[in-house]
């Protein structure tokens, strides 16, 4: 099996280049070209051309415009590469008869209710990042081309900056910490994402009538209050100094930002669950696996 990887040093990307190694040939690109490949998703043109020259059996595409407030004021670039170059890959693969493995999110729901938004459920983005990545789903659904598409969530990673990080800083800075309560999601490991992608595509090849949409999220809920109160216990938990004493729940309201957030980002996983007969693990193991990593515990 020929593999073809968008976007390899995101977070997803990174995780990907490990999981997918062992299915076959990997083909993994950054924005810059490789051999005369270019990975650049804002050149449509060229990504075709990248496309056609590898023939893949799979195209996974983990590359995304991700600024969820800049895309506020740069609508047109995260539409180009959340949704024009989706839809470009997915025409491809659809003339090659390969697979195309794409990843949204929560933020293309309302927000709206407290249930786990199902894939069936209607699609209403509040912000332009969010209505990029519909319009991608969309491209990909319109041009028939055999798909999964992953809605995730709240995704971290060791490598690179995340938000459990980012309290961890400011718990050693800082006295108090205000953090928002009011939206609830569930925190997503990058490796827990490429684990379940490489099984499907290993499952999705024998069984093509598994293609569509899913909800790929860990089990359980949280607030981003509670997720940061997690982690910083944890780590004292673990012996780590932390100046903080106070972590005090928020409103959204008390935080505005230029993107609105969805405060709902519940999913339901039972698709997926029961489709490719796999078991979501609980959010803690995850990000409790990532701490121990951070602290080289
Ligand atoms: P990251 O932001 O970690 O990685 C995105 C990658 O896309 C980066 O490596 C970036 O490269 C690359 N990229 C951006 N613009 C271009 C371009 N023009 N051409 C080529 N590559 C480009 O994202 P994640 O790994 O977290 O996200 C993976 C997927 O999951 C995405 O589809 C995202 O929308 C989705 N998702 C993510 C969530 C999250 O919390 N992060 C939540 C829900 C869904 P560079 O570093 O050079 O800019």
């Amino acid at each position: 099996m020929k593999i073809l990887l968008f976007g390899k040093n995101g977070q997803v990307g990174w995780e990907l280049q490990r999981s997918l190694a062992p299915l076959g040939e990997l083909i993994a690109l950054d924005r810059h070209s490789v051999n005369g490949l270019c990975g650049d998703l804002s050149d449509l043109d060229a990504l075709r051309a990248a496309i056609r020259q590898v023939k893949p059996d799979v195209v996974v595409n983990a590359a995304a415009y991700n600024a969820v407030d800049k895309a506020e004021s740069e609508s047109e670039l995260a539409d180009l590469i959340n949704a024009q170059a989706v839809g470009v890959m997915a025409e491809e693969v659809r003339s090659l008869d390969a697979v195309l493995i794409h990843y949204s999110t929560d933020y293309v729901f309302s927000g709206r209710g407290d249930t786990p938004w199902r894939e069936s459920d209607g699609a209403s983005p509040l912000n332009q990042y969010g209505a990029s990545k519909l319009a991608g789903e969309q491209a990909i659904v319109a041009s028939g081309c055999k798909h999964l598409i992953f809605r995730t969530s709240w995704v971290y990673c060791t490598r690179g900056n995340n938000f459990a990080k980012t309290m961890l800083r400011l718990a050693k800075e800082r006295e108090t910490l205000n953090v928002i309560a009011d939206q609830i999601g569930v925190p997503t490991g990058a490796e827990l994402i490429a684990d379940v992608t490489a099984h499907a595509i290993v499952k999705v090849n024998q069984h093509p009538e598994l293609a569509g949409v899913y909800h790929l999220v860990a089990a359980g809920e949280v607030s981003w209050h509670g997720y940061a109160s997690h982690v910083i216990g944890f780590a004292q938990n673990i012996g780590e100094q932390m100046r903080v004493t106070g972590i005090h729940p928020i409103d959204s309201a008390a935080y505005p930002t230029a993107a609105r957030r969805p405060l709902n980002s519940r999913m339901s996983t039972q698709k997926l669950q029961e489709n490719f007969n796999l078991r979501l693990p609980d959010w803690q193991s995850g990000v409790n696996r990532m701490l121990m990593e951070v602290f080289n515990k």
